[in-house]
């Protein structure tokens, strides 16, 4: 199969752009793990900045961060609090369970967001039998929960119970960036209650590869040690931090388009027979919907829309999720809608 023309199945799909690979081709390099890369130092400091941050690293993946900040700040069996629908738990192959040798104690939050009480609810009391309950984990935005933003007031409850009961705070902000441009709120001031965060670039920052993890400096004294231990530093990681620094000047503001377009199209379908969009909470560039009333699975529905150029992503048996970045216009988008009114149209004449 062609790769697609209309990929809306992530915003991982984006490719370096002209003036990214200029940026990347024209990048000063030096050996990153003797800390003598200077655009990679650039990146730290530009993230660390952004983030109010003592100090960052640069990590080739989300993913590392998230298992690095845990096992930096966790001990084996002790409890994280996380959504039901994070990352850390679906998506990373178990991987708090087989490097720091946590527990995940999941909430059933409202669209990947929790409330302050229920996060207090999942606190164990400290006793011999119980698990230490040691971290609060939140994403922002919420893939799972539909691509929400985590409003800053309700991030603040959260933090003052992780305060009150001694626990730390961790945000995957591997979308931070559009939370930040959807809500208006800087990146500052969503960061101030975590002890560790991060942010992607590869999504819809545009950049082939990387990570940025922040926090305290003695915290990434410590990141860096097991990023040393994992084999995650690098060479001249220059060439790939340019993309990064790129991004940054360049591919934050432009989020607000991606912002528009998801709601396009969750326009454009919403009263196509038996999709049933996700309407409340689409925040940022991420449209849930249920196909179960077209009387094809996701699966079916993945498959059709392929032979028509487009490519949605099936998120579980009945559910599917399109993700709008860089690399989709306007045009694209109404086409795409076209594409699934077709392939819906054409079903329900066959019933
Ligand atoms: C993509 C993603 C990650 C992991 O990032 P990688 O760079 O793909 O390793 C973690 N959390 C969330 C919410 C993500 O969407």
């Amino acid at each position: 199969m062609p790769s697609p023309r209309i990929d809306l199945y992530s915003d991982t799909q984006t490719r370096p752009t002209k003036g990214m690979r200029e940026a990347m081709a024209n990048a000063e390099v030096g050996d990153e793990q003797r800390g003598e890369d200077p655009s990679t130092n650039r990146l730290c400091e530009m993230t660390a900045e952004m983030l109010g941050k003592e100090a960052a690293v640069f990590m080739p993946s989300g993913t590392m961060c998230n298992q690095i900040a845990i096992l930096v700040q966790c001990n084996p069996g002790d409890d994280i609090i996380a959504d039901k629908t994070a990352h850390i738990i679906n998506s990373e192959g178990g991987g708090p369970a087989v490097f720091a040798g946590t527990m995940i104690r999941p909430v059933d939050g409202v669209r990947g967001i929790f409330e302050p009480d229920q996060a207090e609810a999942a606190i164990r009391k400290a006793r011999r039998h119980a698990p230490r309950s040691r971290m609060i984990a939140i994403e922002q935005t919420a893939n799972s929960g539909g691509g929400t933003v985590w409003p800053l007031e309700q991030i603040r409850a959260v933090g003052d119970v992780a305060q009150k009961h001694g626990l730390v705070m961790h945000m995957d902000g591997a979308r931070l960036p559009n939370a930040v441009v959807a809500a208006g709120v800087s990146a500052r001031d969503f960061a101030e209650p975590f002890d560790s965060l991060w942010i992607d670039l590869s999504k819809g920052l545009g950049c082939p590869v990387g990570a940025v993890l922040a926090g305290s400096a003695d915290f990434i004294e410590q990141a860096w040690q097991w990023k040393q231990r994992m084999g995650g530093a690098m060479r001249q990681s220059g060439v790939i931090a340019a993309a990064g620094i790129y991004a940054l000047k360049n591919n934050v503001e432009r989020l607000a388009e991606d912002h528009a377009n998801a709601k396009f199209f969750a326009e454009s379908v919403a009263n196509l027979p038996g999709i049933k969009v996700e309407t409340d909470g689409i925040d940022s560039n991420m449209v849930f919907f249920d196909v179960s009333e077209t009387g094809m699975t996701a699966a079916q529905v993945h498959e059709r829309l392929l032979e028509h150029g487009v490519r949605i992503g099936e998120n579980n048996h009945m559910r599917m999720r399109v993700v709008t970045h860089l690399d989709v216009t306007r045009e694209q988008i109404t086409e795409a809608a076209e594409a699934l009114r077709s392939v819906v149209m054409e079903a329900s004449r066959a019933a």
